[in-house]
């Protein structure tokens, strides 16, 4: 095959938050960067972020950087690295003033400082009282900051490949990650962009579970790449799991619902959360409050006809502030829901929300591998930033408001790293010819495909592939749910096999697109449930019913998962979490309550 051929020094996958705060320093520095997105760049999922963004800025209570280090260690049921988090935690401060100076509108306090919300998690002096640490704009921050980057990159004259969806990466005849194949979505022409580094920022896949919080684009394509290419993926059995999504539909309804002083209740009326987190209540760590609303609901105090909900209940609030602080939250229950916040509460259940796992990294982006010694190391040229990143700084769960910090600090990282190693290397290293098999293998596979003798499309396969997985690997799961998961994935497999494209044409094909994203999904599917069978503790949001309880002993390890053949047999294998922090004492695991 003939493939156009485009040259870089730095290609980003993903257009979201990390995506562009990456570009936008390599850029400015003169790097020649491109970026490409599956959709226009300020329609990646960060623009949908409505809570805010954590630094302990002190703005409205005191704060420290060392307590949100303390809060998030914790948070994350003592998995996430503590250098990693010491670094995030430090940084924060720094990233948002930058972000006000790249134009983020942040809302002010009376003094016109940065306006802060409480979220859940957080804590002033290691756990005493509720902190204030959340940066908000309004309730569309996520949009805010996203905009904002966006202008600042056409300002730098970063090269966009807009409606591009990249494929796979590829490596040169030495075996080195030298380039990556994209398909214009318009044209349905494939592309080959050379490049001296490549760093994947494609955002989560939450699209894995039927009821969810994410945009249908979010399919993990990046995560499967590195499957693909024979690396590994971390911790994919963690998925977190937000307490409230709108009941039915999965649509968020941001924790700063509860920030602002929101209450849970069953159908009794109860504020029920007194039971499960007698100090924190409705602000106790996601995987905390999310568990108590599906438990509320399994012993029959459900809300509603069918009583598979409870209520968020706004109502005590005053509506002038309801209406400056969560006008987006408004608007969304009113339009998906009929209702108006300040007047009823609204319907709220579970729904899969965000990926900790991901691709394993060092604080500087590196992405990280096991060597055929079983040793960790970094593979030159190729980071991964964002959401489809495993640092770690979530661990086990993450804490809201922390993800939007992660991308912009380690977006800044990794460019950083990059423009460090760029300027020691030769520029006619990556000459090699490449390996072009691999890729051109996949694509014929859903280029030349006869007959309809599918069972479905790859639409109807994504809901059969995601009621699968929520049914065995949702909230709560046993050895049982995830043994028949396993069979039931088996059985899949065999489908998507089978499955032929009815739409034969040659240009926007919107179910070769989707064929790619479901091959992607399915990867992480298997990830997920090997990771999550093998893991026999229950830690943050994985649960088990089978084995309760947090068991540091055996279980204060990161999962590594490896695609193997046949597929339904797992490689796992297992390294240490950092309990080291870079400057200041650590933190020891204890027990943990809210
Ligand atoms: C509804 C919602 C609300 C949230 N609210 C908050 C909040 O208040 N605070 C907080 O801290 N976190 C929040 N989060 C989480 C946070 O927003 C995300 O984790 C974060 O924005 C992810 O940023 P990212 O840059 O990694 O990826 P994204 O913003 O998801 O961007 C991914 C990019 O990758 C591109 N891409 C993917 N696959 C391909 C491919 N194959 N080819 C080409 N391009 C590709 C996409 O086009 C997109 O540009 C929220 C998440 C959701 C879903």
């Amino acid at each position: 095959m003939e493939f156009e051929t485009y040259h870089f020094d730095a290609v980003i996958v993903g257009s979201g938050g990390a995506g562009l705060r990456a570009a936008l320093m390599l850029s400015e520095k003169g790097i020649r960067t491109a970026v490409v997105s599956k959709v226009f760049p300020t329609r990646s999922h960060t623009v949908a972020a409505q809570g805010g963004i954590n630094a302990a800025l002190g703005n409205i209570l005191p704060d420290n950087w060392l307590w949100h280090m303390y809060d998030t260690i914790k948070g994350s049921d003592y998995l996430g690295d503590q250098d990693a988090i010491e670094y995030m935690c430090r940084e924060a401060p720094d990233v948002v003033r930058e972000l006000e100076h790249f134009g983020v509108p942040f809302s002010r306090t009376e003094s016109g400082k940065i306006y802060q919300r409480p979220f859940g998690g957080q804590s002033l002096n290691f756990g005493q009282r509720q902190a204030a640490r959340t940066c908000a704009a309004a309730d569309r921050t996520g949009h805010a900051i996203l905009h904002s980057l966006y202008q600042q990159n056409l300002r730098a004259q970063t090269t966009f490949f807009v409606e591009h969806q990249a494929i796979d990466l590829i490596r040169d005849e030495r075996g080195d990650i030298a380039a990556l194949m994209v398909l214009d979505i318009a044209t349905g022409e494939y592309k080959v962009l050379r490049s001296r580094a490549i760093m994947l920022a494609t955002g989560g896949a939450a699209q894995l579970f039927r009821t969810n919080t994410n945009a249908r684009i979010n399919t993990g394509d990046g995560l499967a790449m590195i499957l693909r290419a024979g690396l590994a993926l971390q911790d994919m059995e963690f998925w977190q799991f937000h307490p409230t999504g709108l009941s039915g539909k999965g649509i968020l309804i941001s924790e700063a619902a509860r920030g602002e002083g929101g209450v849970l209740r069953n159908a009794a009326g109860e504020a029920f959360m007194k039971h499960y987190a007698p100090h924190a209540r409705e602000l106790a760590s996601r995987d905390v409050v999310a568990r108590a609303i599906a438990i509320e609901v399994q012993e029959g105090r459900g809300c509603g006809v069918n009583q598979d909900h409870v209520w968020l209940d706004l109502t005590h609030l005053d509506s002038a502030l309801i209406k400056q602080r969560l006008p987006a939250i408004r608007e969304i229950a009113l339009t998906f829901a009929g209702i108006d916040i300040c007047q009823e509460p609204i319907p709220v259940y579970p729904t899969a929300h965000y990926m900790m796992g991901g691709i394993p990294t060092n604080i500087h982006g590196q992405v990280k591998t096991l060597n055929d010694q079983g040793e960790v190391e970094v593979l030159p040229n190729l980071f991964a930033v964002g959401e489809c990143a495993c640092v770690s700084v979530h661990g086990a769960n993450r804490l809201g408001g922390n993800s939007l910090l992660d991308i912009v600090v380690f977006g800044r990282a990794a460019a950083r790293q990059l423009i460090e190693q760029l300027s020691h290397q030769p520029l006619d290293y990556f000459d090699a010819p490449l390996d072009l098999q691999p890729v051109e293998r996949r694509i014929q596979r859903w280029q030349a495909c006869d007959a309809s003798s599918s069972d479905g499309t790859p639409a109807s396969l994504r809901q059969r592939l995601q009621t699968i997985m929520e049914t065995g690997c949702g909230v709560f799961r046993t050895e049982d749910t995830l043994n028949k998961c396993i069979d039931d994935l088996t059985e899949f497999s065999a489908q998507v096999d089978k499955l032929m494209l009815q739409d034969r044409s040659e240009v926007f094909n919107l179910e070769r697109l989707e064929a790619f994203e479901l091959e992607n999904l399915l990867a992480l599917a298997w990830a997920t449930v090997h990771s999550a069978r093998s893991r026999q503790e229950s830690r943050g949001a994985h649960y088990r019913l089978d084995y309760s309880s947090r068991d540091d002993d055996n279980w204060l390890k990161h999962t590594l998962y490896f695609q193997s053949q046949p597929v339904n047999t797992p490689r796992l294998a297992y390294v240490p979490v950092t309990l080291q922090p870079l400057t200041v004492p650590s933190f020891p695991p204890k027990k943990r309550v809210y």
